[in-house]
């Protein structure tokens, strides 16, 4: 299980390799857009090359591309609705330019309280925009569990389930999940045991077949269980704790999954710190 952080570009591509190494990564997840704007500068393709030889020469990788939090598949207002389809098509080619095999995005809302029409529309909105984006042969679509909070979609394995199962029924390309511990948590489900991670993949292979699970968010959660509240916290130092994270890398069926820690904090001690933590725990099962 490849341990890494969501990590700037903003002081350029190759500076974000360096950083990675520095930190520990092993594999990265970085925006290659301003997450806050629809409106995306034009990638420049040397950086990006450097970048991808450097992570290469370091062995980082893979590198996930995270979709704009604009982007709300789920919308019933029409505007929002086809922005956030050609605003995910933006991100499945620029992910492929940039040498990212996968994308991971939020999938929006359901703000009718019409979970059938809501999983309907964002799997819809999800097919148009690999259909759209041409880059289906190289770039897998990641759909992230939510907290739930404010009719946030799929705060539930069964939703997020739901949807890859809708998706794939399009057939236009490949389509994952992203299981964030922080959202499933703040969601209610149990991530602090073997067992609720035994729960938790069993009901979303209930829906779409095993080996769906593509990335980790790993991430500690500030509040309790079920409290909808979305705050991430450094690893073991919430509610989920090293018991929880513990049992997450002991999952048979999570083996080979990469981790990303996405934490609050500052750089790089946010960073350095939390990889570091993961990668003991991991390190501690020679097994694993
Ligand atoms: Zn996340
Ligand atoms: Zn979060």
């Amino acid at each position: 299980m490849r341990i890494g952080a969501h990590i700037g570009v903003g002081q350029g591509w190759p500076q974000a390799a360096d950083y990675a190494r520095d930190v520990g990564c092993e594999c990265v997840q970085v925006f290659t857009r301003s997450p806050r704007m629809w409106r995306a500068a034009q990638l420049d393709e040397a950086a990006v090359a450097e970048f991808n030889d450097r992570m290469s020469s370091y062995d980082i990788g893979p590198a996930f591309a995270h979709a704009s939090y604009h982007i709300n598949l789920g919308s019933v207002d029409e505007e929002l609705y086809e922005r956030s389809i050609d605003g995910l098509a933006l991100e499945l080619s620029r992910a492929r330019d940039a040498g990212a095999p996968f994308v991971v995005t939020h999938v929006g809302t359901d703000p009718t309280g019409d979970p059938d029409g809501a999983a309907e529309r964002i799997s819809a909105a999800c097919a148009r925009a690999i259909e759209a984006s041409q880059a289906s042969s190289d770039v897998t679509l990641l759909l992230e569990n939510s907290s739930g909070s404010g009719r946030h979609f799929a705060g539930s394995m069964q939703q997020l389930g739901r949807l890859v199962a809708l998706v794939r029924a399009h057939d236009v390309g490949l389509v994952g999940t992203c299981v964030d511990t922080c959202h499933a948590h703040a969601y209610g489900a149990d991530v602090r045991s073997a067992e609720g991670w035994r729960r938790l993949l069993d009901e979303l292979e209930d829906e779409c077949g095993p080996g769906s699970v593509r990335l980790l968010h790993g991430n500690d959660g500030m509040f309790p269980a079920g409290s909808r509240r979305d705050r991430h916290a450094w690893i073991g130092e919430g509610e989920i704790g090293r018991e929880g994270f513990a049992a997450m890398l002991s999952e048979e069926r999570l083996q080979g999954v990469p981790i990303i820690v996405e934490m609050p904090g500052e750089i790089p001690e946010k960073d350095r710190v939390n990889i570091a933590r993961l990668k003991e725990m991991r390190d501690g099962d020679p097994d694993r």
